[in-house]
This record gives structure tokens, sequence and C-alpha cells, in this order.
């Protein structure tokens, strides 16, 4: 067997261990007789999984009594339209912050179902830097405040948490760096995230919503879509992605067990991101044009000088067994995501193949 490095943006790599102990317990499920996958969902030895999984999820997030989690479908981008649809039932304004292309679906998504107001942009230094805390204006009917914490394309990253009052729901999309860090879940209304980067495979969305938010729906949002009914069945209102549950319980685990938890997790991401930001300053060969403060620590997006080396990097970078390299289509350039499930040694091999590559071609 040999597993590579795997930069890869979403789906991303997972914890060894964690493949590792879903291989072993595939066919036969703690002496069940059968794997998870062909378990009812309603089965007590499901219904354990699915427990134990939020159990783990709350104590690693301290996550408040008075919050449910929700074990949703539809990705991130369904949640583009679910949040309007769910908070916008006593009317008023969506209020977005804008910093790059994931803010932007959930603005356009937004706008099906609710007016909406830019809060803030970064479009004016060209998604470089978020706003600073008083350039956020609200509308004076805003229904939520909207943001996304990492934006994964531009590798874009709040370095703080906005403040709103006590009233104002604030609404963050985490899809890119939920869990790899401590947050003080109490300062939002509602958090979601699609589970293909820290979570676990796709098919899941999580979604943390303080429970006086759960009866504002527009009236004529779908059932399945309302967060009321998700609560009310314990995510089981129809069939849930029950695999995917099962593996997210399970880097859950890994996470509290292995890892140490978040502030221990929350380190080695610093370390990595800290090495590989270092390399990229430190040879005029590679840039990267965030301000430092902004800097994602789980994205790292990349330029080579020499734009037209940039088949060959990723050709060599892929012999050397470093995959997944290529930044997002919209943009080209290099992207490298270092998850939580992306080990030290990981971006080791990168930096030492960058500083090689560069002394060849440059
Ligand atoms: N928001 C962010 C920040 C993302 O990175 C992504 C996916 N890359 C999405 C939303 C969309 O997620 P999904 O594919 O789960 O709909």
């Amino acid at each position: 067997m040999s597993r590579l490095f795997n930069f890869c943006a979403g789906p991303a790599a997972l914890p060894q261990t964690v493949l590792e102990r879903a291989r072993d317990e595939m066919l036969d499920w703690q002496g069940r007789g059968l794997s998870v996958m062909e378990m009812s969902h309603r089965s007590e030895a499901f219904i354990s999984i699915a427990e134990q999984a939020e159990a783990d999820l709350r104590s690693l997030l301290a996550i408040p009594d008075h919050y449910k989690v929700l074990f949703m479908q539809g990705g991130a981008s369904s949640q583009f339209a679910m949040l309007p649809l769910n908070l916008g039932g006593q009317g008023g304004t969506a209020n977005y912050i804008y910093t790059g292309i994931w803010g932007q679906k959930a603005i356009q998504e937004g706008q099906r179902y609710l007016p909406t107001h830019l809060a803030a942009s970064s479009e004016a230094n060209g998604l470089t830097r978020v706003p600073t805390p008083s350039e956020i204006q609200l509308s004076t009917d805003a229904a939520y405040l909207h943001y996304t914490s990492n934006e994964t394309i531009g590798g874009l990253q709040f370095d703080y948490i906005p403040e709103v009052s006590d009233d104002l729901p604030l609404v963050c999309d985490m899809s890119s760096d939920i869990l790899s860090g401590p947050i003080d879940v109490s300062r939002f209304g509602v958090i979601y995230a699609g589970a293909q980067k820290n979570i676990g495979p796709a098919g899941l969305t999580l979604v943390i919503i303080r429970e006086d938010l759960l009866d504002r729906a527009q009236a004529q949002t779908p059932t399945m879509f309302q967060y009321r009914v998700c609560a009310d069945h314990a995510s089981m209102y129809n069939t849930p992605p029950t695999f995917a549950w099962y593996l997210a319980g399970l880097v859950f685990d890994w996470l509290k067990n292995e890892v140490g938890g978040l502030e221990a997790m929350a380190q080695i991401n610093q370390r990595k991101a800290a090495r590989l930001y270092h390399t990229i300053d430190t040879l005029d060969f590679y840039s990267n044009p965030i301000a430092k403060p902004n800097r994602s620590q789980m994205n790292v997006p990349f330029r080579l000088a020499d734009a037209s080396l940039e088949k060959t990097f990723l050709k060599e970078a892929e012999a050397a067994g470093l995959l997944n390299l290529a930044g997002h289509r919209s943009v080209g350039g290099m992207r490298a995501s270092l998850y939580n499930a992306v080990p030290e040694a990981a971006v080791d091999a990168l930096t030492a193949f960058m500083t090689d590559f560069a002394h060849k071609w440059g």
C-alpha cells in the first residue's frame, strides 16, 4: 500500500487511522454481523453511532446546550438557500460580508429568498484582506449577518469574529476551517459546513444552530429544508447519509483521542501553515497575495514567478507523491490545502520539493 500526500481542497485527506478503523469495521460492525451501510438508521446500533458522533462534536467544540446540531444533506451550497428560508420568516434584510467566491455564491442564492444588503466587501482590495470591524455597515432591518470564515479558493481567512448585537444572528459558513481550532460557538446564531474537508466524507452537512432561531422559517420552506423539522427528528426525518455520519464520528473520535482536542489541532495547523508560508516568502520564485493576518491556515494559494512552469510543477509534484496542488479551476495557479488530516510530514515534503524546484528552474 502506498498512500501519497493529498493536498486536495475537498473532498480532502482523511486521517489514516480513521480509514483503517472503517476498513476493519467494514464487513461486521462491532459483532453485529453487518456493515454500517447496511443498518437501519432507526436501529439501536446506528442510533448509538449517531449519538456518539454528536456527543464528541459537542465536546470538541464545547457547544452550549441551547444549540442544536443538525446532520443534514445537500452540501454547504444548499445552506445558501436554507438560511434565508429559515431565518427570513419575520422579513428583514439578509446582510452579507463578501470576501470571495463562496460568499458571493451565498449572496446570489440569498437574493432569491430575501432582500439582501452588502454589509462589507473585500472587492476594493482584490480579495486580499478581510474588512475591518469598522467597515461592516449593517442595514437597519437586518435578519442576520452572514460571512465566510475561510474562503477556500482565495485562501482568505477571518482573524476575528464580527461583533453583532445580541438580537442579530451571526451566520458563518465554516466549511473549510471548522474544527481546525477552538471557536466560541456562543458568538454565533448559525454555523454550517459541508463535511468533505475537516469533518468526513462528502454527503453530510453540519448545521449548529441556536435553539431560538428554529422557528423563523418562511412559510414556503420545503419540509426537508426546515431546521425545526430536522431538529425535532434528531436529523432523521428521512434517511440520513448514515455512512458519512459514521465516518464523521470516527474523525471526531480521532480529534479527541489521538490529536488531543482542538487546541492541540490548532497548534499543529499553525506550524504547518507557517512552514509553507515561510517557504513561499523566502523564495522569490513563489508568491501569495493575501495580507498576512488574513492568510488562510487551511488553503494556501500560491503562484510561480514564471507561470509557464505551472504544468511542470504539478507534474513533478505528482511524481514526487504530492497530489492535488492545482489551484481552483476558476483562478488557476497552485493551492495546497492543509486540513487537519494532512500530516506535518506532508508539508515537510512539499516545502522540500518547492525549494528543490525553485533551485532547479529559478
Ligand atoms: N463554502 C465553502 C467555504 C466551500 O469551501 C465550499 C466547497 N468547497 C462550499 C461552500 C460549497 O460546499 P458544497 O460543495 O458542500 O456545497
